[in-house]
């Protein structure tokens, strides 16, 4: 019940988790119960999310690198799930941390550092005296959990991922819930004001089929005109590729969610998914915490090829949840 509060307060708070991103899990009693894909963290404490997978097979199956991990439904324990879900495409982080609860948030202060060039030596003066591994950037599944595997020990409990996020556990909900908060202060980031964007103009402009989002967080990268080129062009993280594409046009185009106009703000297309104006908001929330001369490692093309082609990620696309 603790997690389910927990995880409905980090899936409310759009600097942890935005949409259907981020998740949690608790290992009870040989069953590990984690977020389901595509649910939504901020619907825990009303609706069922999550989806129990047997505990002792997925922890085998992750020591041996075994192609299960990929989708990790192999696991799931379907006598205790009359829904038919099926696990979040990031149950590897869970299962490989050793602690009963594990906090998986798209925190926008740790992805800021997490996408600067060098991020590894960049961060080691904040994080002094805690138990942390930085895990190079790998694709949700059985290539994250080789990447994690490669870098955790025992004690381990807070994983740091490169152009991803960042994951705590405890041995408690109020323990991870704890170091969760300590990580994401340290990590904290100023923030830079924006100029004001100008919706009423902006609506006058929309697009046949487009709307300016009402909420102006949505906006805020486009009126930064360096953030503007780099997020337009360039995908620092997995659910940008997934919700926005690996290109934002300034003009309408078939396949893409959005239009940008630089300097002035975005339009959503009427029947894109909530995700999108979340996603958005994530721009925003990430690059007012960059500055221009910030050097940035965005995915390359191989790494989004992989990351859409994928099957779980196609199926987590097909719910129409986002
Ligand atoms: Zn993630």
């Amino acid at each position: 019940m603790a997690l389910r509060a927990v995880s409905a307060q980090l899936g409310s708070d759009p600097l942890l988790v935005q949409a259907a991103g981020g998740n949690t899990s608790i290992k009870l009693e040989g069953v590990m119960w984690i977020k389901a894909s595509g649910t939504w963290l901020r619907d825990a404490a009303e609706k069922e999310i999550f989806v129990p997978l047997d505990l002792k097979s997925l922890t085998e199956a992750l020591r041996d690198g075994n192609p299960d991990c990929e989708s990790c439904t192999a696991f799931v324990r379907q006598d205790l799930n009359p829904q038919g879900l099926r696990p979040s495409i990031e149950t590897s982080v869970h299962g490989l941390m050793s602690q009963k609860v594990v906090l998986h948030v798209h925190c926008v202060n740790t992805i800021a550092w997490m996408i600067l060039k060098g991020a590894q030596e960049k961060v080691v003066p904040l994080m002094t005296g805690l138990n942390w591994a930085f895990v190079p950037y790998a694709r949700p599944g059985l290539q994250l959990s080789r990447a994690i595997r490669a870098v955790i020990l025992p004690e381990t409990n807070v994983l740091l991922l490169q152009n991803h996020g960042l994951a705590v556990a405890g041995g408690t909900v109020a323990e991870a819930a704890q170091l969760l908060r300590e990580v994401v202060g340290r990590l904290r980031r100023n923030v830079q004001s924006l100029p004001p964007v100008n919706l009423p103009a902006l609506r006058q402009s929309a697009p046949e089929g487009f709307h300016a989002p009402a909420n102006v967080n949505a906006h805020g990268f486009a009126l930064l005109p360096w953030a503007t080129f780099l997020a337009c062009y360039n995908v620092y993280y997995p659910d940008h590729a997934v919700f926005l594409g690996t290109q934002m046009p300034s003009g309408p185009q078939p396949g893409s969610p959005v239009v940008v106009l630089p300097g002035q703000g975005v339009f959503i297309r009427n029947d894109a998914r909530p995700a999108v104006e979340s996603m958005l908001g994530c721009l925003t929330d990430v690059f007012s915490r960059l500055s221009p001369s910030d050097e940035l490692k965005a995915l390359t093309p191989e790494e989004i090829a992989l990351l859409l082609n994928w099957d779980a990620e196609k199926y987590r696309q097909s719910l129409k949840l986002g």
